[in-house]
């Protein structure tokens, strides 16, 4: 087949057209004609060489691909050849603990068409029968190749406003068993609750947090309506997905009034009764938060151990 290889890492100079042998396909393999390969800046890296990553050589680069599939292995019934599809640019081994946890890009064995495998910058490309995704009719060959990859890191930023409430809910240790509500630039955004009348709200779990935080650098978080739990947000910098893949809480001060307390007014008395072993209700308190109170008290790591369970 005709492909666009490099033999030694370097500019866009090292590229050169070259016939080389097809790919076999294993039996779980789909083998697919390329129509359209888009340039995606993991093919700058990997011509330029990553540190500590060896790419066999030579290497066919190119990760966003969209084509017609050829030929199918045993294993793979769900298409056929003749089909038009988009590939999946990620690779894992489908059976470790990552990738049953539908994690695959922590998989150990994670891999990228046209990362460490050969890619679509040539006429033929293998890839996992998995990795197959329809084409849709109404895309043109080229529009196909350039949604793959780019859409995996774009689906990363789609956190809703509900997931960022269960982040606030961990953080201050809550159940997250009481309404609440989010605003934004004047816009309301709560749960779906058809017991709570909020007209002109949006779902939160609707809204992406990027669209809610773009006309307003500023939220406004209520949470338990009995309560009042209110807290302003306020967006200092936002970093890409790539550079952070947990909801880390960096600093911090006081410990956060337990749920249920009575609002501003009761974690008041809470804090008064808990203090005094001679207060009329510092027994029933204690009994009720069932251990010792330190208002002053804040556990970054316990916090961070909390907040590790989320993946953005
Ligand atoms: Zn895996």
């Amino acid at each position: 087949m005709k492909a666009v290889i490099f033999r030694q890492h370097g500019g866009p100079e090292v590229l050169e057209p070259a016939e080389v042998p097809d790919p076999k396909i294993r039996p779980h393999e789909v083998l697919v004609e390329v129509r359209a390969c888009a340039l995606n800046h993991l093919d700058v890296w990997v011509r330029g060489g990553l540190p500590g990553i060896n790419i066999p050589l030579p290497h066919i680069l190119g990760d966003d691909i969209a084509g017609v599939v050829r030929e199918v292995g045993a294993l793979v019934n769900w298409v056929k050849p003749g089909d038009e599809v988009m590939l999946h640019p990620g690779v894992s081994c489908g059976h470790c603990a990552a990738c049953l946890r539908g994690e695959d890009n922590f998989c150990p064995e994670y891999d990228i068409l046209g990362y460490r495998r050969d890619g679509g910058y040539a006429t033929l490309v293998a890839a996992p029968g998995t990795n197959v995704v329809p084409k849709p009719k109404t895309l043109s060959w080229e529009a196909a190749a350039a949604l793959p990859l780019v859409t995996l890191t774009a689906w990363h930023m789609l956190i809703t406003l509900a997931r960022l409430h269960l982040v606030i809910q961990a953080l201050f240790q809550w159940s997250g068993g009481h309404l609440h509500e989010f605003n934004a630039g004047g816009q309301r955004y709560g749960a779906a609750d058809p017991d709570y009348d909020a007209p002109g709200s949006v779902q939160s779990e609707r809204t992406k947090l990027m669209s809610a935080i773009t006309p307003s650098r500023t939220i406004e978080y209520v949470y338990d309506f009995g309560d009042y739990w209110q807290h302003r947000i306020k967006v200092e910098k936002v970093l890409s997905p790539s550079e952070l893949k947990l909801p880390v809480c960096i600093a911090g001060a006081n410990a956060a009034p337990p749920d249920d307390c009575g609002g501003v007014p009761g974690y008041e008395d809470f804090v008064q009764a808990m203090a005094n072993p001679k207060h009329p209700e510092h027994a029933q308190m204690k009994e009720w938060i069932g251990r010792e109170w330190d208002p002053a008290e804040f556990d970054i790591e316990h916090i961070n151990r909390w907040l590790a369970e989320f993946k953005l």
